[in-house]
């Protein structure tokens, strides 16, 4: 799965108490509130579901085999608010009646059986229905163009809100799946379709059973859908063709083919990587409306329709997004899906590993976007949240079902695709690959633990180090800091834990895979001392983060970082991220003059990679929007970033008619795209904002020529500054009224953005319209958390309504709505937000570190602003 936040059903029935349910059980085994115990395991399952996408309830007949380890009156198992109407054993030819009820608000379930359950094989029946959610969690449904959909998403926990089973990672069945539905509507699961028969007026598609995989990798899809199909072709791995389809609602007709034609390169590298052929008999990847981001379905990959679903005219960013994220799922139909963690405390295995895979294979793809500069970019963002007190190791254990969705934040995903690239950088591809193929081949269609993925690689490498390395990351929170020194000798390089200024942290330390660059002199060595000296003697700028693959930062002395900040234009991807990281974190730790923040701004926007170019900039807006850079020093502000940005637009040219620049390299479109953003809105460039303004407005009064995608935001939010009041009730009506999800998408970030308080409180006052989709409104009140004027009344808002706002959307909403105050920059705001969330999130029993992370950063940002607030404003002439 790749999603910036967690997803999962809300509860909605009033369940028994476990007090009560514990009085009704005839043993006195306690509610397993995390992994069941092994009293029955299921061998398959055979679902029937009837689908009818334009209902409320959807109904089931459900029949599991299970071994039962022994004679028992009673088995847990899982379920959330499903309407058991018959429920039985068949062991043998008898059968058993049994009685269910949901014993825990997660899900947990009991069946309770009139007599005894033997020993030895036996069948659960189960007949039920339940309700469609209507965000993306369970098998939910969403009206698209006055049409009706269904879709699914399971992991982490919520297959069992679909159907009752055995709903945990560790146990791997085949799955024989039919959906009946309507005649005329499309119809798929994960394996192909096997028949089609008429039952009544209805017809029942019948799917082959599976091959084994755990309830969270199970999809069902129904609805009026369009599809392009194709086949991808025989490889070295592959004897025979692959079918494989895109499929998409109605309005996405036009759309398919990108998709189509793409992911045929994608899989031909992974097989490539792995040396083993595609691992299920078919693959369809399908788009979803309100999917906040991908999953990987045993051959039926479901994806935000934004994601997927582009034509070729896409801008660079949407179709990096494609690369990496259709990369990183199609990986796991080997890493996670093949093998599968035995519980969610490894579920780091899949989302590390899948995260470098979807950079390294979506590289692969189409190298001009650089998608793979992207993965450090990830990994350099993670080290901000790693670097608090507040956190968690990437591996860590997991006990309850109320903790599963805490281990997919950005530590799995940034921290552990750079842990991983670090490992793999330093060990040699080859021997990291030889180590994957292995443990591919030992534990296929199994499951697999971390200590045995270790095995794997140790077996390959034949470097125990790399491996103590490798858990010296993994098993700990935070963040090295190297310093690097020039002696006599070489280098001196020591390593400590890094923390905020005023942030009191517990030593610690690493084995460090640590590469030092001077020039074309290199160094590799394992820094596993409190400190070191490297024989490294060349003169010039010392680069302690050789490729930027090092997951750690770094500190210099003063003239060493003028020195690495003269080079800025030159340096690589990689290593221009390490740079600004480093220097960023050296004055959050209070220990850099900010003065040299610009210098490095300056410097770095010669760079030629996009995002390095912009970062600087980017991050003095994250200042401006904590309100560390406000009043008299705004006009210096502005005319800073538009004195180093503006120049640069100028070199490369600005039109924002659509497809001019359509042969430009890619990277080179997405800075213009990015620089565009900065000049027309941070910068204040009255001119170039006229003349998007001029063009949004054209092409919502349907000239698409009018306006490149490359430049929607930066166009919109020109026609919304420029529009005033009128301007904004329009772009709200239209987005409402569209079915196109980026346009949706886009305008309701922008309209967000606005940051004018009469604006602000005319869309909250609209919070309450019929047309905005659950995960609409917490975007939109995120949005608006961000600006200076209208954080206040988005916060109050989301404080009073947040019990029904988080009951609405799940975690998703949960942790996202506990993010929503961090652009706060006060020690006492810090407090006052606690004192006003902290009661919500033990209520909701989710959130609890994503709000511990927010109160700490918003009170370390009240120490920073305390002692140097004065210094970043007297940089721009403010006080
Ligand atoms: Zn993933």
């Amino acid at each position: 799965m790749k999603r910036l936040l967690a997803v999962a059903l809300a509860t909605l029935s009033a369940p028994l108490t476990a007090a009560a349910a514990l009085t009704a059980a005839p043993a006195a085994e306690p509610i397993p509130l995390g992994i069941l115990s092994d009293a029955a395991m299921p061998l398959a399952y055979r679902i029937d579901l009837t689908v009818l996408p334009e209902k409320e309830r959807f109904t089931g007949h459900v029949e599991i085999d299970v071994t039962v380890k022994a004679a028992t009156r009673s088995l847990y198992l899982h379920g959330r608010d499903l309407h058991i109407g018959a429920v039985a054993a068949r062991v043998g030819g008898r059968t058993i009646p049994a009685h269910y009820s949901q014993v825990e608000d997660s899900g947990v379930a009991q069946l309770i059986f009139d007599g005894v359950l033997p020993t030895g094989k036996a069948t659960l029946l189960f007949d039920y229905d339940a309700a469609f959610g209507d965000s993306a969690a369970g098998l939910y449904r969403i009206k698209v163009a006055d049409q009706w959909y269904a879709w699914t998403q399971f992991e982490s926990i919520d297959a069992r809100a679909a159907f009752p089973g055995f709903d945990q990672p560790g146990y791997k069945t085949p799955f024989t799946v039919s959906l009946t539905t309507r005649p005329g509507l499309v119809a798929l699961s994960n394996a192909p379709e096997v028949k089609s028969v008429p039952v009544g007026d209805l017809v029942r598609h019948e799917f082959a059973a599976t091959r084994p995989l755990p309830t969270y990798l199970v999809a069902f899809v129904v609805g009026p859908f369009v599809t392009a199909s194709g086949t991808i072709a025989p490889s070295a791995q592959r004897a025979a063709p692959l079918p494989s389809r895109i499929v998409g609602t109605q309005p996405y007709r036009d759309k398919l083919g990108f998709a189509l034609e793409n992911s045929g390169p994608i899989i031909l590298g992974l097989e490539r990587y792995f040396d083993t052929p595609f691992p299920f008999p078919k693959l369809d990847q399908i788009g979803s409306p309100v999917m906040p981001g991908a999953m990987e379905n045993a051959g039926a990959d479901i994806y935000g329709d934004t994601i997927l679903l582009l034509d070729k005219d896409a801008s660079t960013d949407r179709k990096k997004t494609f690369g990496m994220v259709v990369a990183h799922e199609l990986s796991h139909q080997w890493f996670g899906d093949l093998v599968t963690p035995a519980w969610w405390d490894d579920i780091w295995l899949n989302e590390s590993f899948a995260n470098w895979m979807g950079y390294r294979i979506g590289d692969e793809w189409r190298p001009d976007l650089k998608i793979w500069a992207g993965a450090l970019d990830e990994g350099f963002a993670a080290m901000n949240v790693d670097a608090l007190k507040a956190g968690r190791p990437i591996h860590q254990p997991i006990r309850t079902n109320g903790e599963i969705d805490s281990a997919f934040d950005q530590v799995t995903y940034g921290k552990g695709g750079h842990v991983v690239s670090m490992i793999a950088a330093y060990l040699g591809d080859e021997k990291f690959r030889d180590g994957v193929r292995l443990h591919l081949k030992r534990y296929a269609y199994g499951n697999a633990s971390t200590e045995q993925f270790f095995g794997s690689l140790a077996d390959a490498a034949h470097d125990p180090r790399v491996l103590a390395s490798l858990k010296s990351f993994v098993d700990q929170q935070g963040v090295p800091v190297v310093r690097v020194e020039r002696t006599g000798d070489g280098l001196k390089v020591s390593q400590k834990r890094y923390a905020l200024l005023g942030s009191d942290l517990p030593p610690q330390s690493w084995i460090i895979p640590l590469c030092v660059r001077i020039g074309a002199s290199r160094d590799c060595s394992l820094l596993d001392t409190p400190s070191a000296t490297i024989p490294l003697k060349a003169a010039g700028a010392i680069i302690p983060n050789a490729g930027g693959t090092g997951y750690y930062r770094f500190s210099l002395p003063e003239a060493q970082w003028k020195a690495l900040i003269a080079t800025s234009a030159s340096l690589p991807s990689g290593e221009a991220s390490a740079l600004t990281d480093s220097l960023w974190a050296a004055f959050r730790a209070g220990e850099l003059s900010p003065s040299l923040l610009l210098d490095a701004a300056r410097a770095m926007a010669g760079n030629d990679y996009s995002v390095a170019a912009v970062e600087g900039g980017s991050r003095l807006v994250g200042l401006r929007l904590r309100g560390q850079i406000a009043g008299g020093a705004l006009p210096g502000y502005r005319r800073f970033l538009k004195q180093v940005y503006g120049p640069r637009l100028d070199a490369i040219g600005f039109d924002p008619r659509a497809g001019l620049y359509a042969g430009d390299d890619a990277d080179r479109q997405k800075l213009r795209a990015d620089l565009v953003d900065l000049v027309a809105g941070e910068a204040d460039d009255k001119p170039l904002r006229m003349r998007l303004w001029k063009a949004a407005a054209a092409w919502l009064a349907g000239d698409r020529a009018a306006l490149d995608q490359a430049f929607f935001d930066a166009g919109l939010a020109a026609y919304l500054v420029e529009g005033g009041d009128r301007a904004l009730a329009t772009l709200f009506d239209k987005a409402m009224s569209s079915d196109d999800s980026l346009f949706r998408d886009r305008a309701i970030g922008v309209m967000g953005a606005v940051d004018r308080a009469a604006a602000g409180r005319w869309l909250i006052d609209r919070l309450g319209d019929q047309r905005l989709r659950a995960g609409d409104r917490v975007g939109l009140l995120v949005s608006l958390a961000q600006q200076p004027t209208t954080r206040d009344m988005a916060y109050d808002w989301a404080v009073t309504h947040y019990d029904e706002l988080a009951r609405g959307n799940g975690i998703f909403a949960v942790n996202r709505l506990a993010t929503l105050p961090g652009r706060y920059c006060s020690a006492a705001k810090a407090a006052e937000i606690e004192k006003a969330l902290r009661p919500h999130i033990v209520k909701q029993q989710r959130g609890a570190l994503a709000l511990d992370r927010t109160v700490e950063q918003v009170h370390s940002c009240g120490v920073l602003e305390e002692k140097r607030g004065g210094e970043i404003r007297a940089m721009f002439g403010g006080k």
